[in-house]
């Protein structure tokens, strides 16, 4: 099959022919439609020490066909499904797998990581982590359901309910993930910290209320705008400072959550968030549920999240579409239309 490979820090990934995958007992081969590029894919291809081993095949956001089917799941699956899947291999028998939390499976393997991803024409996923699309949802969006699923567990951590205010730092595709179910889930106000002028439109477009100036302080800005102070803050940009400046914003009770990755060392001071008696809580990745109740609002059209989608390339071109993500540029989600 063809597939995008990473070789080495500084060079584009290279279109080679490699072997096609074969399912183990439990697993499924999916030919893939579309698959999307994330900020952690630009990461871990960055010299450091989260730099993938050469000749690793990436890409987690992927939705597709299944062709290939293990021996031990004849009869449950057939073939021509469409799917997308958690992109992780589990063990399949512990509790974490049993009860669709494969992320937290001691044996788990990471999908586009640990094992070759779906920048390429087939992918193997795991039964358990494997989730049916319905006619309703075509499989461009379908991609989308991997970054939306990460929006809607930070959501369920938060406790997010109707007529919460919101305010989340950054518009980029997990601030914007979490603007779609605050306002599916009925928030009162969302406003977003951001920059660049290209996502404060799409956050505008995506249903937030308003767009705030990272470089002010943000709480002022946003009692001014709302006549309140956020019940919660969602931070989503991931960069030092960030953390420090969300507890600044959030009022006396009020629930902090993490969910932008920031791997240097942070520093914040306690003192005013302790007068606050404030709440910090982390999310990360998502269940099986996440993922079902994704694909399910975005099936019923109450989740409309096509605007995040500003650019398709073939596979062909995506290595130097990868490339180009890495200087500041107006794209949101880039998707790679493979087998489609
Ligand atoms: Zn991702
Ligand atoms: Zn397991």
């Amino acid at each position: 099959m063809r597939a995008a490979v990473f070789k080495q820090a500084g060079q584009p990934m290279s279109i080679e022919t490699v072997p096609d995958p074969a399912p183990q007992a439990r697993q499924l081969i999916v030919k893939v439609g579309y698959c999307g590029i994330c900020g952690t894919d630009l990461h871990s291809t960055r010299e450091g020490p989260a730099m993938l081993p050469c000749n690793s095949i990436l890409g987690h956001e992927f939705a597709g066909e299944v062709v290939a089917v293990g021996s031990e799941l004849r009869g449950h699956w057939h073939g021509g499904e469409r799917v997308c899947a958690l992109p992780f291999l589990g063990c399949g028998r512990c509790a974490a797998c049993l009860t669709g939390r494969p992320f937290e499976c001691a044996n788990v393997q990471l999908t586009g990581i640990q094992v070759p991803g779906g920048f390429a024409e087939y992918v193997a996923t795991g039964d358990r982590e494997t989730v049916l699309i319905p006619e309703s949802l075509d499989l461009q969006h379908a991609a989308l359901v991997e970054p939306l699923a990460v929006g809607l567990h930070a959501a369920r951590i938060a406790g997010l309910q109707a007529g919460a205010r919101v305010l989340i730092t950054g518009a980029g595709p997990i601030g914007l993930a979490v603007l779609l179910w605050a306002r599916a889930l009925g928030a009162r106000n969302v406003v977003m910290s951001e920059f660049s002028p290209e996502r404060r439109a799409l956050a505008m477009r995506l249903g937030a209320d308003a767009i705030i100036d990272p470089a002010q302080a943000l709480g002022p800005q946003f009692a001014e705008l709302t006549g309140g102070e956020p019940d919660l803050v969602f931070e989503c940009v991931g960069a030092p400072g960030l953390l420090a400046q969300c507890l600044d914003a959030a009022p006396r009770r009020s629930r902090v959550v993490i969910v932008g990755v920031c791997e240097t060392p942070d520093t914040f001071a306690p003192f005013p968030a302790l007068l606050k008696e404030l709440e910090i809580r982390f999310a990360v990745a998502y269940t099986r549920d996440d993922f079902e109740t994704t694909i399910a609002m975005m099936a019923s059209g109450r989740i409309d999240a096509g605007a995040l989608v500003t650019h398709v390339v073939s596979l062909g071109e995506l290595p130097a579409a990868f490339e180009a993500l890495r200087n500041p540029t107006h794209q949101c989600k880039v998707l790679a239309r493979i087998g489609a």
